[in-house]
């Protein structure tokens, strides 16, 4: 292998001295020669047959299964997620497989009568080819295999780039894969962004999940290529908590979605809009972040372990500074371990002067900013007023303003009494504006991204010829 850029790296977030993984980055030319291995193993892929696919990605499960333990130690040591939600993660994935396994045998068109005369007119989709997946650090398992899964289920070989700081998982992810899936149909190429660059410059349809400013690029250079291209971004999401709502309950609710994983999720709660009197609110809300259990992420009970890296936790308290700097209040905040790791002290922030940019960009971190509205108008443009659209929350007991909220909200996903967080790997996900670009991923609808349409015209050889 040609490799002249340094090898990629991953350590502790919990331990930052200790490495996790390394392997040498895949040169341009190399992800080409990936990407012509995966074009011949795509094709006795695709010809093995529906029930081939579906045995292979169900032994896929069960492998996953079978290291469940090692691989939820695994993540927690490469990205420090704590224990019980990387545990959750693991059996996600396991999940995400055997729901793919099945939609290998799902319809792929339909009949339809001819205009005129006789025949058929059929619709067919199939596979676009090799499908590259560039992929972030934050669902190390979860997220390759969200766009993997139903690639593979399609047809498709698959090329996946994983993110720097989850190389550890990936690694183990191809491990375990190799084991039940042909050689070549589906292969990790770790690296940075010259890699990434090359997976789309060669695939012929991207997965992309990651950043806004990295998504962004990776959109134009697929695009400009003429190939199928979505992007999954990030977040800046706002939970909307309405008079009536139970307010120990939604305080519970909005601390988990905003300081679980230290708020490194997509769909984190990065901003609390609260309808009319915010004391028993602010209340709650205090009560519950200092129940918070903030600490190693190997420990059970932990629910904010470390963020990433150093440069993810500078950003964070850089972020907090700039808002107290120029007049926001900390409402609450927790004490963080003695020790090595990466940790930042879950924060809420209030009395945020209009426009500042804490209110309208994702921090990806622990951070979450109260704020009050006169009524359920100016929550809702409150909530608007980001350049995001991912998800939105609404806690009351009233059905007429959920509804509202539900027509009103431009997100993709809108959760009713329930956080932020937390994905359904059988539904569509994705968000608008600036957090997604192109078709939905998971459930169906990533079975439609991954393959085309062909319309067949299906007629009798002699139109005349009797039976
Ligand atoms: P990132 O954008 O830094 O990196 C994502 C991937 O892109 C990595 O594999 C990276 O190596 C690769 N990459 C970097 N430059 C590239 C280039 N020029 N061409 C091709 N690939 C390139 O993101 P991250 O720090 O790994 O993840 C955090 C971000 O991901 C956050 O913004 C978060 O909101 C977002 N995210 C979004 C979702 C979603 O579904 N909407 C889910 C999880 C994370």
């Amino acid at each position: 292998m040609t490799t002249t850029a340094p090898p990629v790296r991953s350590h502790d977030p919990a331990a930052p001295d200790t490495q996790v993984a390394e392997a040498p980055a895949v040169a341009p030319a190399d992800v080409r020669r990936a990407a012509e291995r995966a074009r011949i193993a795509q094709r006795a892929w695709l010809d093995a047959g529906a029930g081939a696919r579906c045995t292979a990605l169900d032994a896929a499960a069960d492998r996953i299964a079978a290291a469940a333990g090692d691989l939820a130690d695994l993540i927690v040591r490469e990205v420090g997620k704590p224990i019980a939600e990387a545990r959750g993660e693991v059996a996600r994935a396991v999940a995400i497989l055997r729901h793919n396994a099945q939609q290998a045998y799902d319809p792929v068109g339909t009949v339809h009568e001819p205009a005129a005369g006789p025949g058929l007119l059929l619709t067919r989709r199939r596979p676009h080819g090799v499908a590259g997946l560039i992929t972030p650090w934050n669902f190390p398992l979860a997220i390759p295999l969200w766009k993997a899964a139903p690639a593979l289920a399609t047809g498709n070989a698959v090329l996946l780039k994983p993110a720097p700081q989850a190389l550890g998982c990936a690694l183990r992810l191809a491990e375990l894969l190799a084991e039940v899936l042909p050689a070549d149909v589906f292969t990790v190429l770790p690296g940075e962004a010259a890699t990434g660059a090359a997976v789309v410059e060669t695939a012929d349809v991207v997965s992309f999940t990651g950043s806004t400013a990295v998504g962004q690029e990776v959109v134009r250079a697929a695009t400009a290529r003429g190939i199928p291209v979505q992007a999954e971004l990030g977040g800046c999401n706002a939970a909307l908590v309405l008079p009536d709502a139970d307010v120990r309950t939604t305080a519970g609710q909005l601390i988990a979605a905003a300081f679980g994983y230290a708020g490194q999720k997509c769909t984190a709660t990065g901003r609390i809009i609260v309808v009319g009197d915010p004391e028993p609110l602010r209340a709650a809300l205090t009560t519950a972040a200092r129940a918070l259990t903030v600490g190693d992420p190997r420990d059970a009970a932990t629910v904010c372990g470390p963020v990433i890296g150093e440069a993810a936790r500078d950003r964070v308290r850089t972020a907090i500074d700039a808002a107290t700097g120029a007049g926001a209040r900390v409402l609450a905040t927790s004490e963080t371990p003695d020790g090595p790791g990466w940790y930042t002290a879950p924060t809420i922030l209030e009395r945020v002067p209009a426009g500042h940019p804490i209110l309208r960009e994702e921090v990806f971190g622990p951070v979450a900013v109260l704020q009050t509205a006169a009524d359920l108008t100016e929550a809702l443009e409150l909530a608007r007023d980001v350049p995001h659209g991912l998800v939105t929350s609404v806690h009351t007991r009233d059905l007429d303003a959920a509804l509202t909220v539900v027509d009103r909200i431009d997100t993709g996903l809108v959760k009713v009494n329930a956080p932020t967080t937390g994905v359904d790997f059988h539904m569509p996900f994705g968000g608008t504006k600036a957090s997604s670009h192109g078709p939905r991923e998971q459930g169906r609808a990533a079975a439609d991204f991954y393959t085309s349409v062909r319309t067949v015209s299906l007629l009798p050889a002699d139109p005349t010829g009797t039976p």
